[in-house]
C-alpha cells in the first residue's frame, strides 16, 4: 500500500472557497480525521482502556480537539496555552496528560487545576511539583532509555542526547520516593522516535515498557495503572513510503502485553498513545496561489504561502507532496523550486520538483500539512498567520480560525510616534 497523494476536493471547489477564503489557508478534512481516529482505537481494541492523547501541538485548534474528543481521545499538553485549548474543547480531568519539559510553576498548578495527569520529565520535578502545585494522587515519570536503545532518528535524535526524561536509575528512585510519600497510582510513558514509519521501532518500546513495568513492580510493588508510549509515529510524506499498519501495530503490541503483563499477572494495565501527527498530519492541506514565475539559473515558482505557513521543508529539509490542482494528469516535465516570499534562501517547499507546467495563478496544494503545520507558524518578515479551514463531513465549509490582520501584527506592540517625527511628517505633507 503506497500513500495515497489524491486530493479529497476537486478544483472548482477549491476556486469556490478562495473566492470566500483568500489563499493561503490550511484546509482540514474532518471525515478523514474521525475515520483515521476510528481505526485507531479500533487497532487497540482489545486493550484495557486504550486512550490516544493528541498531542495538541500539532494543531492547536480547538474546533480539531472538540471533534477528537468525540472520537474518545484526550490531550496531551505541554504548555499552559496547550491546557487551555485542552480545557475550551470540553476536554478535562485525566483525559489531559501534561507531558512538558523545563515546566513552570503556573502549568503545574493549572494541570493540578484541571485534574490532568501530569507527566514528570526529571527526578527534581517532584520536589518542584510539590512546594509549588502540591502532590497529585496519580503521577507519571518520562523513562529516557539513554544508550540501551539502538536506532533512534533524526529528529529526536538518539535518546542518551535528548533532554527528555529520566534515567534507568532515576527511575526507580522517583517511583520509590512517591510511593513513600503515600501515592498511590502510576503511570510510565517514554517517547524514543519521532515521525517513524516502522512498526516494529514502537513494538520495540512496547516490549522495553513492559518489561520495565514488571520490574518496577517486582522491585517497588507498584503496580502501574497505565504505561504511554508516546507520539512520534510516522507519515508517508513521499508517495513511495508506505504509512505505518496500524492494525499490525494494534496486533504486535497485543502479543507483547500477553507475553509480559498478562502472564506477569499485571493486567489490567491501560495502554496509552499522544501521536500528533498520524492523527491530522495527512488530512490537512495548505492551500496556496502562483503569484510569479522567475527564471535565472533555477526555474522558480513563487506562492503567496512561505514557510511562515509550513516551517518542515526549510527546518528539516523535509519532502512535502505538491498538487497543481486541475493538472493532476499532466506529465511532471518542468523542473521548479517551489518558494515563498520570506528574505530567506531557505524559504522553499520544494527544491528540483518535477512538476507539470506551471502559470501564475494556479491553485497549488501542498499536502501533509495537517501537523505541525500551521501549528510552527511565526511572524518572521511581517508575515500574518493564515487561515484555518475545516471541510465538514458534507462538504461545507466552516472558518476554525481566521486570517491574522495587519491589526493583530501591531496589537502586542507599545509604540506611539514621537512628536517630533510626528510634526516632521505633518510639515512634509
Ligand atoms: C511532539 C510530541 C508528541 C507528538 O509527536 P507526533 O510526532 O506528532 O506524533 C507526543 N508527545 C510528546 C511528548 C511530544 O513532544
Amino acid at each position: 500500500m503506497m500513500a495515497d497523494k489524491n486530493l479529497p476536493f476537486l478544483k472548482t471547489y477549491l476556486e469556490e472557497i478562495i473566492e470566500k477564503f483568500p489563499t493561503p489557508f490550511h484546509i482540514y478534512d474532518e471525515q478523514a480525521i474521525r475515520n483515521n481516529a476510528r481505526r485507531l482505537t479500533a487497532a487497540f481494541s482489545w486493550a484495557p482502556e486504550f486512550k490516544e492523547y493528541f498531542a495538541v501541538k500539532a494543531t492547536p485548534n480547538p474546533t480539531l480537539l472538540a471533534i477528537l474528543r468525540e472520537e474518545g481521545f484526550g490531550a496531551d499538553c505541554s504548555s499552559m496555552a496547550e491546557l487551555l485549548l485542552a480545557e475550551r474543547a470540553g476536554i478535562v480531568g485525566e483525559n489531559i496528560m501534561l507531558t512538558s519539559n523545563d515546566t513552570p510553576a503556573v502549568e503545574f498548578q493549572k494541570a493540578r487545576e484541571l485534574g490532568a495527569i501530569i507527566n514528570l520529565d526529571d527526578i527534581t520535578h517532584i520536589d518542584y511539583l510539590e512546594k509549588n502545585a502540591g502532590l497529585p494522587d496519580i503521577i507519571s515519570f518520562r523513562y529516557n532509555p539513554g544508550p540501551l536503545l539502538q536506532g533512534g532518528n533524526t529528529i529526536i535524535g538518539y535518546p542518551e542526547e535528548a533532554k527528555y526524561g529520566l534515567t534507568r536509575d532515576q527511575l526507580f528512585e522517583a517511583y520509590r520516593i512517591m510511593r513513600d510519600k503515600g501515592i498511590a497510582r502510576f503511570g510510565l510513558h517514554t517517547m524514543v522516535i519521532s515521525n517513524e514509519l516502522n512498526a516494529d521501532s514502537f513494538v520495540a518500546t512496547a516490549n522495553m515498557i513492559f518489561d520495565l513495568a514488571v520490574e518496577i513492580h517486582t522491585k517497588l510493588g507498584i503496580s502501574l495503572e497505565f504505561v504511554n508510549f508516546g507520539g512520534g509515529i510516522g507519515i508517508p510524506y513521499k508517495p513511495e513510503q508506505q504509512p505505518v499498519d496500524l492494525e499490525y501495530l494494534g496486533c504486535e503490541i497485543q502479543k507483547a502485553y500477553e507475553a509480559k503483563i498478562k502472564a506477569n499477572g499485571l493486567d489490567p494495565l491501560r495502554i496509552a498513545l499522544e501521536c500528533g501527527r498520524v492523527i491530522t498530519g495527512p488530512y490537512g492541506y495548505l492551500v496556496a496561489k502562483v503569484l510569479h514565475k522567475k527564471e535565472i539559473y533555477k526555474n522558480y515558482i513563487g506562492l503567496d504561502a512561505c514557510m511562515a505557513n509550513l516551517m518542515r521543508p526549510a527546518l528539516y529539509g523535509s519532502y512535502h507532496h505538491i498538487t497543481v490542482v486541475g493538472k493532476e494528469k499532466l506529465p511532471l516535465d518542468h523542473k521548479y523550486d517551489v518558494t515563498g516570499s520570506l528574505c530567506e534562501n531557505n524559504d522553499k517547499f520544494a527544491i528540483d520538483r518535477q512538476l507539470p507546467k506551471i502559470d501564475i495563478g494556479d491553485i497549488v496544494v501542498i499536502h501533509d500539512a495537517g501537523a505541525h503545520g500551521h501549528a510552527m507558524g511565526f511572524n518572521y518578515n511581517g508575515k500574518l498567520r493564515s487561515a484555518e479551514l475545516l471541510m465538514r463531513p458534507d462538504k461545507s465549509v466552516k472558518l476554525i480560525r481566521r486570517a491574522e490582520t495587519i491589526d493583530d501584527y501591531f496589537a502586542t506592540l507599545d509604540f506611539s510616534c514621537p512628536q517630533s517625527l510626528a510634526a516632521a511628517s505633518k510639515t512634509t505633507n
